[in-house]
């Protein structure tokens, strides 16, 4: 093991202190280290000033300076925390660790290629200065080529990647890393580094409507969330797919931040799924699937541009005027369909997006409308407060056929049918469409079923109070399977 007499720690997707792999490296591995987080002017620029992402990260830096400020009296260090910078991270980094006169910085891997790019560029930099720059796994079980098949390949399909997994996986991976007992090495911060956390609006952003969300943010918001999920996880199986139920966890921003660690989720439903509860097995599996879109994005870079599988990028999508106004509509939730128009407003209203409602919006999308699924893909990329490049990337590609292990190009999901059965009384259609919420349960699903004295005791005018479906499922369906008949082989025919 390296040591050194100085070290900086730079925290990015990981915004904890406790079990954070690199944070329990350096702390071993410095007699004085210092933290770091950089609000990267080369993310934040390109956001629209007011992002939930943003405040859930600011509120979640604060609450790590004041665990890491904690740790430090622990060790009977005063004046420990968290530097936090305003800056273009590849430039800054390099220029602070070089400042602080460190001979090593610590991060956790990221593995999405503008992160690659960047650490890339940092790496450089630091070597230049003759600074080492340590990488960790923390953000995943396995990632990378960790979980290979027999032939040495990463896998593409994920009953097997999951298999094998499952095989893999021991206490070894599970285990938590200490970081308490080693905090003896945080480090006072230097008077001229001693600067109060910039607020919101010092980093030009403005508040959203986070703090009126059930989304508690930091390392505390997550375990709150953690303790309410563990209590119903049994019931994970039965109510997952019921959005107008509390049935998942929530916990996929903080996965997304790292405010809560992927062993310590892990390894409890792993625990759980050794005893035999259904719950915690689905559970468990999902979070497989995590690593499995993490490892396709490091091993299949090329799904970032392009179909994971290369045939589909022949299908010709919607172009021109009408293409892009059936867009707009699906992004405002004005296409006429209640369930896909509430996931809509749910995602535009919260940033949060139940998972059935992701692959019936985004299938309605692609299938329905004919647009080109990158088009989706963008748009949860904006407002998706959970977005992860690889596991929305995996999505899209999954709802549009393209992906790796994805649903079939001739299966198409019926919204109205979809409606009816995860939504069967259409409790959550009428939270997120008011405007509906006095139609009878059997007319809900497609108001324009209704009879006129329905519509007209619900105080509903189609055309007027909501739309007129923008599409007729049916016919839409039949262009689809033409518009994806580019693709077809031998045997993969409708059934
Ligand atoms: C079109 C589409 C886009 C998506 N975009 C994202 C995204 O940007 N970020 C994101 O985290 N998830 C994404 N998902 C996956 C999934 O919808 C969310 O992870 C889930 O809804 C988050 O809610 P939860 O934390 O309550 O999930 P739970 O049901 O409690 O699941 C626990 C965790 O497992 C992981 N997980 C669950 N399902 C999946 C999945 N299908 N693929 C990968 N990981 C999964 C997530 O980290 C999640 O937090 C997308 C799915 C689709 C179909």
């Amino acid at each position: 093991m390296n040591r050194y007499d100085q070290g900086l720690m730079w925290f990015r997707r990981d915004l904890r202190a406790d079990d954070n792999a690199a944070l329990h490296h350096a702390l071993k591995q410095c007699r004085q280290l210092w933290c770091v987080f950089v609000f990267d002017t080369d993310i934040l620029d390109t956001l629209p000033r007011a992002d939930r992402r943003v405040e859930f990260i600011h509120a979640s830096v604060i609450e790590l300076d004041v665990r890491l400020r904690e740790l430090g009296r622990v060790a009977e260090h005063e004046g420990t925390g968290l530097i936090v910078r305003h800056a273009r991270a590849q430039d800054d980094l390099p220029a602070l660790a070089q400042q602080l006169r460190v001979q090593a910085v610590f991060a956790n891997h990221d593995d999405e290629p503008a992160a690659h790019a960047r650490d890339a560029h940092v790496r450089g930099q630091l070597a230049h200065a003759g600074i080492v720059f340590h990488g960790h796994k923390d953000h995943l079980i396995f990632e990378r080529r960790e979980v290979l098949t027999q032939a040495g390949h990463p896998y593409g399909v994920f009953t097997p990647y999951k298999n094998a997994w499952l095989k893999q996986v021991d206490s070894f991976y599970l285990k938590a890393y200490p970081v308490e007992r080693y905090a003896a090495s945080l480090a006072p911060l230097p008077q001229a580094l001693d600067a109060p956390i910039p607020r919101l609006s010092d980093i030009d952003f403005e508040p959203t409507n986070l703090a009126q969300l059930p989304m508690p943010t930091g390392a505390s918001g997550a375990q709150q969330l953690l303790d309410d999920f563990v209590e119903r996880i049994d019931r994970y199986e039965a109510t997952r797919n019921f959005p107008a139920v509390k049935g998942p966890s929530y916990l996929s921003v903080h996965l997304r931040f790292g405010t809560v660690s992927i062993r310590q989720l892990a390894s409890i439903a792993y625990q759980m799924h050794l005893q035999g509860m259904q719950g915690a097995s689905t559970w468990l599996s999902e979070l497989i699937w995590r690593d499995f879109y993490h490892q396709i994005l490091a091993n299949f870079p090329h799904v970032v541009e392009k179909a994971f599988k290369p045939e589909y990028d022949h299908i010709k999508f919607e172009h021109g005027k009408h293409a892009h106004e059936l867009f707009a509509a699906w992004c405002e939730g004005r296409t006429g369909y209640p369930l896909v128009d509430a996931a809509m407003a749910q995602i535009n209203q919260t940033g949060y997006m139940h998972n059935r409602l992701r692959m019936v919006a985004a299938s309605f999308l692609v299938k329905d409308l004919g647009i080109h699924w990158q088009w989706g893909e963008r748009y949860f990329a904006e407002k998706l407060i959970d977005f992860d490049l690889a596991a929305n990337n995996g999505g899209w590609q999954w709802a549009s056929s393209s992906g790796c292990d994805a649903q079939p190009w001739f299966r198409i999901f019926n919204p109205v049918t979809q409606s009816e059965k995860f939504d069967p009384q259409g409790k959550f259609i009428r939270r997120y469409l008011p405007q509906l919420a006095q139609l009878p349960d059997a007319a809900i699903h497609a108001p324009w079923t209704a009879r006129e004295l329905e519509l007209v005791g619900a105080g509903v005018e189609l055309g007027k109070t909501y739309p007129h479906p923008i599409v007729d499922h049916a016919l839409a369906r039949e262009r689809t399977l033409l518009r994806y008949a580019v693709v077809k082989k031998p045997g993969s025919t409708p059934t």
